[in-house]
Parts: structure tokens; sequence; C-alpha cells
């Protein structure tokens, strides 16, 4: 019983946290900004920003309420154990039961967020004129990603679930070398096989652009083959970059929505940020952080799921691989934040390099105009609260990037 009270207080907690963080947030959004914001976004603007984000906030604030309650009432009501049990009424292989168990959950999931995601899109992404999906693309989105998640999600869950049935006393390095072989593969093919299935992307076109962003991938050393635009205006107006893969693989995918609401120099800015973090080599320090991490995690699951007080917590009927993994899951959530933490500040930080990187290019000025730009045009929050920055920021907030740029500026 400790264990079942344990988790229900981690689950009320972390809830606790994260919802006075979102208030303190969205109430410190009204607070004054530098004077340079202030003149660059006019007050309807950030009247207009506050109104996104509270409308955000507020569908948050029910979906996270509707999901405590639900996982709170299997808990108590040994929710959990019932759904192995009639399970059980059906299979007898436990790596079929694992399989089905949290395809069940899963779709449960699914369907109670379905409602949010869709008031979501369909009315205030709409009502901000972000919106560019159609209902049938977002059916067929969520076809496809549930197809996905049964074919890959299922096939990783199955083999981890056999090795610890079988391979039990190598269980956790024999796992951990099959998920790091098994993400070393999608980190690397993520763009050739799942993107595809999503969007369209095209190597950047012969054309001024092209000819203009030579020069700065030339002096960066990036080859222009590696950029890549998608059709991003397929499902929203935001705009975007990034860079990802690693080795061979390694590309940069440019949004078109951003081809059209930048400047040629602007682009060029965002190029150098985004080949900045492919030579401080981000996605390859993240790669091996992640692999580390898995490591641990299975190690610790290994050792909690000898423990017979595990499965009686939850009422499940025997020990199994699925309820350990539940379990755990619940158990690790406060390990898992500050991995999170911990994760959000080291990618701030690569944010600042990738910033400096551009900056050494003589791109500062033209990224803090694109940067100025993204942030009007995806009504993003020039004025986040700290605590909120700290826990969910994987880049620094606009004003902290800017004041770098400049400083970086005059340094030059
Ligand atoms: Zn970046």
């Amino acid at each position: 019983m400790v264990i079942l009270y344990i988790v229900i207080a981690i689950l009320v907690v972390e809830y606790l946290v994260n919802e006075i963080v979102d208030y303190l947030n969205l109430k410190h959004e009204l607070k004054p900004v530098s004077p340079y914001l202030s003149r660059v976004f006019s007050y309807m603007q950030r009247k207009k920003m506050h109104l996104y984000h509270l409308a955000n906030y507020r569908t948050g604030f029910f979906s996270s309420l509707v999901s405590l309650i639900v996982i709170l009432s299997l808990l108590v009501f040994d929710g959990f154990g019932q759904i192995d049990y009639w399970i059980r009424g059906y299979l007898d292989n436990e790596i079929l039961i694992t399989l089905a168990f949290f395809g069940f959950i899963g779709l449960g999931g699914a369907l109670l967020a379905l409602p949010w995601e869709i008031y979501q899109v369909f009315y205030i992404e709409k009502r901000f004129e972000f919106n560019r999906q159609t209902p049938a693309l977002f059916l067929l989105d969520k076809l496809k990603g549930m197809l996905l998640s049964v074919i890959v999600g299922g096939g990783v869950l199955a083999l981890v679930a056999w090795i610890y049935y079988n391979l039990n006393d190598h269980f956790w390095w024999i796992a951990w070398a099959v998920i790091t072989a098994f993400s070393l593969f999608m980190t690397m093919f993520y763009s050739n096989l799942i993107v595809p299935l999503f969007n369209k992307q095209r190597p950047l076109e012969d054309g001024d652009l092209r000819n203009a962003i030579e020069e700065t991938a030339e002096k960066a050393g990036f080859k222009l083959d590696n950029i890549y635009v998608i059709d991003g205006s397929k499902r929203s107006t935001k705009s975007n970059a990034y860079f990802t893969g690693i080795g061979p693989k390694k590309r940069i995918v440019l949004y078109d929505t951003l081809i059209n609401d930048l400047s040629v120099q602007e682009i060029a800015a965002v190029l150098a940020h985004e080949i900045g973090h492919y030579k401080k080599k981000h996605v390859t320090r993240n790669f091996i952080t992640g692999v580390l991490q898995t490591g641990v995690i299975l190690l610790l699951f290994d050792f909690i799921s000898g423990y017979k007080a595990i499965y009686e917590a939850i009422g499940a009927v025997k020990p199994s691989f699925h309820m350990a993994l539940l379990v755990f899951g619940f158990l690790f959530t406060p390990a898992s934040i500050l991995i999170g933490l911990a994760t959000s500040y080291l990618s701030r930080k690569a944010e600042y390099q990738a910033d400096a990187f551009a900056a050494n290019l003589g791109k500062a000025k033209a990224l803090i105009g694109a940067l100025l730009k993204l942030t009007d045009k995806n009504l993003s929050n020039i004025n986040p609260h700290p605590a909120f920055v700290f826990m969910h920021y994987s880049h620094p907030p606009v004003n902290e990037r800017i004041k770098h740029l400049e400083s970086l500026q005059k340094k030059a």
C-alpha cells in the first residue's frame, strides 16, 4: 500500500507544481518588458499574444485535470490490475499480453486527449490564424501516427518484453544494446523513413535563395546538398527550422513558411545558427546522453521489477513485465523531471552556442531580425516566468537571446 500512496503523492505534487508554474507564467507575461521589446511589439500585438497563451493555458488546465482524475481513479480502484486480469481472460502469452495492455492504455490515453486536440487545432489555432489542417488531414495524421506506434513502438516493446522473459539475468544490458541500436537507426533514418509519411521534403532548389545562402554554407563548411525545405505550411502558418541526423545522414530542414516570412539575409542567419548545432555536434551529444539515460533507467527497472510489493500496489494478478514497467514509470517521474530539467538546461546552452556560431559569421544582426519576426508571427511569449523557462524551455527566451547576440556583436 505504501507504494500506491507514494505514486499518488508523486502524481499530485507533479500536477500542482505544473499548474502553479503555468499560472505564474501566464501572469508574468503581462509584466513590463525591456524598453527595446516594448518598442518592437505594440500593445495590441502583446495583447494578442497573451490571448493566445490564455486560450492554451485554459485547455491545458482542463485536459491535465481530467487526465489526473482518470489516472488516480484507475490507481485507487485497481483499474490497471482489472485491465490486466481482463486481457488475461483472452490471451496467455506474456508478450502478447504486454502488447495488448499497452495498446489498450495507449488507445485510452489517445481517446482522452482527442477532444482537447481537436479543440486546440480547430478552435484555438484557427482563431489565431495558424491552422491550415483540414479535418481529413488531421484524421489521416492520427491514423498514420497510430499505425506507426503499433508497428514501431509495438515492435520494440515486444522485443524488450521477450528479452525480459527469456534472458532474465542479462536483461538490462541486452535490452540497452537493442534500444541503443534502434535509436541510432532512428536518429539516422528519421528524415528518410518517418518524415516522408507526413511531409514532403525537397532539396533547396536553384535560384536566388540558394545562391544567397551558398556563401554562408561554404564559409561554415556545410554541404548545401544537405539543406532541405519541408512543407510545414500544410498544417500551420507557424515557421521553424531544425538540424537533424547523425553521421552521413545529417541535414538542415527549413520550413517553407520560414522562407516566405524571412528575408534572404535572415534565412542565411537561421541557417548559420543550424550549422552551429552541427559544428558543435549537438545531435551526437544528445544521442550519447540519451543512451546513458536509457542504461540507468533499465538498470533501475531491472532492480525494481524484482519486488513483489510494486505489483500489489496496483492490484496485479501476478508479476509481469508490463505491470512493472507501469509502476516504474510512475515512480520514476521525479527523476525524469530532474533529467528533463538538465536536458532543457543543456539544450538552452546549446542554443547560445549555435547563436554564437552565427554571430561569428557576422550574422548577429540578421539573426536578431529573424528571431523578432518569428516571435511576432508565432505569437511566442516574450516575457515568460523564469520558473517556467527553467522547467520547460528548450530555447532561451527571445529577449535573452537578443541580449546575448547584441553582446557578441559589440565584441566583434
Ligand atoms: Zn537552435
